[in-house]
């Protein structure tokens, strides 16, 4: 599977981006002109940017996020409405900007110079307020149906990275991480630790509780996890009831203390799920690559041999790996 670079945060939902659906620049270089567009399109509610000619509008267009509305007079100093039609479009921004060009022409291949170099729609002077209207309908159609398939795209994006129960990394997130921080502690010659965790006797708590109450149990466990983790520590759920913690610049006499405060953190108390406590502890398998030179198939199995360690000399401890990975 192919992700994008997640970011060391662990994000807990999906957070549905801004949109800027509602932002217009308004470039023009005739006053009263500029002065009545800007008023008709603040009172339709939209948020308008107005720029006096083609120079300063190009200025504005690289704020993030930029406008994705602009209505572009053709004749201007500076930079023309043509001219900066195609620069816009040659920069091929996404989301996809919307261009009205505003033209005094209104011969027929002027209009088609204008759709050649990028407009979407044009408008002829003098205005006419309601074909203005009636335009900027169709394109807020054009970018709604944009804006809702770039959510439908985020939202994938986010469910395939992530663990529907717990809100973590899943597995193939997490290990592209711990890919991802070898290589780059391969290149800087730093630390890379990792935490393997596996809930001590989690069936029983499933027996005796129930399935539903074991989810409750995963999900607090998770946040207790966060809490105890540093900012740029990434957790993800590697299996049922296994969590993979990927520590970055951890050395091996962090490790031991890092992964003791998480041990301490789930350990801090019993869960109350559907009134009954529920006492809970985790067993740790570490290891660390002192340089990032390992492989992380050859790091994961030395954790697990850890891990393994921990659970047979009585659980709820962290074994840290005696392997050493220069
Ligand atoms: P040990 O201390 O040796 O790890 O004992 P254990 O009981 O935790 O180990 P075992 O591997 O036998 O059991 C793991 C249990 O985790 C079995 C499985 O039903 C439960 N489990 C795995 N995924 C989930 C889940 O998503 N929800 C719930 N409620 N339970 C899960
Ligand atoms: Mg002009
Ligand atoms: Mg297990
Ligand atoms: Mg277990």
């Amino acid at each position: 599977m192919s992700i994008t670079e997640p970011a060391n945060v662990n994000l807990l939902e999906f957070e549905r981006p801004g949109s800027s659906c509602d932002r217009v620049l308004v470039a023009e270089d005739d006053a009263m002109f500029r002065r009545i567009l800007q008023s008709w399109l603040e009172n339709w509610g939209y948020r308008v940017t107005v720029a006096e000619n083609g120079a300063i509008a190009w200025n504005i267009l690289q704020q993030e996020p930029p406008p994705q509305i602009l209505i572009l007079d053709w004749m201007m100093p500076e930079m023309n409405g043509l001219e900066l039609c195609r620069k816009v479009r040659e920069q091929n921004r996404v989301p996809y900007q919307y261009i009205l060009l505003a033209t005094a022409k209104d011969a027929k291949q002027d209009l088609v110079r204008g759709l050649e170099a990028g407009a979407d729609d044009y408008l002829t002077k003098p205005f006419d307020r309601s074909e203005l209207q009636a335009r900027l309908r169709a394109c807020t159609r054009i970018l709604t149906l944009q804006d809702d398939q770039i959510q439908a795209q985020e939202q994938l994006r986010f469910q395939a990275t992530h663990d529907p129960l717990t809100g973590i990394w899943n597995r193939g997130a997490i290990l592209e991480t711990l890919h991802r921080e070898l290589g780059r502690a391969a290149r800087s010659e730093s630390a890379v630790g990792i935490l393997l965790l596996d809930l001590d006797h989690f069936k029983t708590v499933n027996d005796t509780h129930g399935h539903l109450a074991g989810d409750g149990v995963l999900r607090e466990v998770t946040q207790r996890m966060i809490k105890a983790a540093r900012a740029y520590d990434s957790v993800g759920r590697y299996g049922g009831e296994e969590f993979l913690i990927v520590l970055p610049g951890c050395s091996r006499g962090q490790i031991q203390q890092s992964g003791e405060r998480i041990r301490s953190a789930v350990d801090s108390g019993p869960i109350l799920v559907n009134g009954s406590e529920v006492p809970v502890t985790v067993s740790i398998g570490a290891a660390v690559a002192a340089r990032g030179t390992t492989s992380e198939t050859e790091m994961l199995a030395a954790a697990d041999a850890a891990l393994y360690r921990a659970k047979e000399i009585g659980r709820n401890r962290i074994i840290v790996s005696d392997l050493v990975f220069n």
